[in-house]
């Protein structure tokens, strides 16, 4: 835990008790704060009652006390409307902010120099994250890694010399860290997510321009129109800029032409790895992540030698196009984290002859938007309500049948990728839906894949 010194002796308002808000809770108690925290929820507050937190309905104390207010990432500042505490906290002049705030004002305080690598953008955050931290830890690096992609900030260790903190940020965590000063600060990209928390479009870019923005060296992905300003503005204002892209071939920073990844300086540019055979980071945005993430290698003194060996074997997270599992030629992979068809379509793209086993709960739309994909899907092994939607989506355009579970699914897309003489495919869980039909979560749905992938007779697993 890093326990919040900056508070020392006075009084901190908290509101949002489940997540990250009960470990920042303790993380404030323990620094000394006096801290007076409350949730809509009352499980929520006997816990943190339970674990030693003050708790005090919020509607009824006295807020000009208050050195600060920290609110929950999940809990709304602006849109669609200020939760109820956001308008007493403004009524009453006090600052409003969030754990990663906490946490950059402890660095500041305890470690200022040890190197602080934040990412953001609305696709591949936690790719990027978790590539980030692999790499810095085979290379022997103290590393630790957290943020939005699940270990609240404040309960890792906490800041000295020569640690290394790998921050995901999403747009909410952002909009509550004013002071927010990465040693390396990454924008993956940026399409419309979240409008209904954050207004417009425009008000979305804003928020993630300030974590380029407040960087020493500011990593942006410059393929989407609002990355590429910000990447103009940031550099006009004096930051050192490095444009990431997969689309274009950049005069200055890193981009990818297919799975080569080119650094380009002064004009001219050399191949700086070939992706081609890491399973893990197969795809155009794979290479935008990881062309991002060796930037930010760079930028905190990281060899290339030490970024290659690190790319080379990153295990690729769970449930994100991680491959699973191998039987002769053919490739098992676990993507149930892709619940709507935009979710999908990367990996889709990302290999040639593919065993799609697809549906649950549907989501609006379908898969109609897939329909580029099409010819790459050797069969389509159908599963959940979404099932016959599904069907009438493929029609006479790809071979399929409705298979009801994924147990079923698994099963017949093993038995048929094992007949394919072309060979090298790919059975892939890649669900276009939510799991809520027949799962917990698309977690449990992963790994009921894994399981029924390990069942069968002759596979290598891989994780
Ligand atoms: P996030 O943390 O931003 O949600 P993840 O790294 O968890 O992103 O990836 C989630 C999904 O988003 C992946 O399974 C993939 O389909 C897609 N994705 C990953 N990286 C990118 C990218 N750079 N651009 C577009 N889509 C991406």
């Amino acid at each position: 835990m890093i326990p919040v010194t900056s508070f020392k002796g006075r009084k901190v308002a908290l509101f949002g008790l489940g997540g990250s808000g009960l470990a920042t809770a303790e993380a404030l108690v323990a620094g000394g704060a006096e801290v007076t925290a409350w949730d809509d929820n009352p499980d929520s507050v006997a816990k943190a009652a339970a674990a030693g937190v003050p708790t005090a309905d919020l509607r009824t104390v006295e807020w000009s006390g208050f050195a600060a207010f920290v609110l929950s990432p999940g809990v709304p500042l602006t849109h669609p409307k200020p939760h109820w505490t956001v308008d007493l906290a403004h009524a009453a002049g006090v600052e409003i902010i969030g754990d990663v705030e906490l946490f950059v004002r402890e660095r500041r305080a305890h470690a200022p120099d040890c190197p602080f690598i934040a990412i953001t953008g609305t696709n591949g955050k936690s790719t990027t994250t978790a590539l980030i931290a692999h790499i810095l830890r085979e290379s022997g690096r103290d590393t630790q890694l957290g943020g939005n992609i699940g270990t609240a900030v404040l309960t890792l260790d906490p800041p000295k010399a020569g640690r290394f903190y790998v921050v995901e940020c999403s747009s909410y965590q952002i909009d509550l860290a004013p002071t927010l000063n990465p040693t390396a600060g990454i924008l993956l990209n940026l399409t419309p997510d979240h409008l209904d928390r954050h207004g417009t479009m425009q008000h979305y870019a804003d928020i993630k321009e300030r974590l380029v923005a407040g960087s020493d060296t500011a990593i942006v992905g410059v393929d989407d129109s609002f990355s590429a300003l910000i990447a103009d503005r940031v550099e006009r204002a004096g930051t050192k800029t490095v444009r990431i892209s997969r689309r274009h071939v950049l005069a200055s920073g890193l981009y990818a032409e297919g799975s080569r990844i080119l650094r380009a300086e002064g004009g001219s540019s050399s191949l700086f790895v070939d992706l081609d055979g890491i399973q893990t980071l197969r795809g155009g945005h794979n290479a935008q992540n990881a062309a991002a993430a060796i930037a930010a290698c760079l930028a905190v003194g990281v060899s290339a030698a030490e970024i290659h060996a690190g790319l080379k074997s990153f295990p690729g997270l769970k449930h994100r196009m991680q491959p699973v599992g191998r039987k002769g030629s053919v490739v098992f992979v676990n993507d149930s984290k892709a619940t709507n068809a935009d979710a999908a379509a990367p990996a889709l793209s990302s290999y040639d002859r593919i065993y799609w086993i697809a549906g649950g709960l549907p989501k609006e739309g379908g898969i109609t938007t897939l329909a580029p994909f099409f010819p790459k899907i050797a069969k389509a092994y159908l599963i959940g309500e979404a099932a016959p939607a599904f069907a009438a989506t493929l029609g006479d355009a790809v071979p399929f049948e409705i298979s009801g579970t994924l147990e079923q699914a698994v099963a017949h897309a093993a038995a048929d990728a094992g007949g394919d003489e072309t060979g090298g495919s790919a059975v892939m869980l890649s669900p276009a839906c939510a799991s809520f039909d027949q799962y917990k979560n698309f977690e449990v749905r992963g790994d009921a894949f894994v399981g029924h992938v390990r069942a069968i007779e002759g596979v290598t697993m891989l994780i």
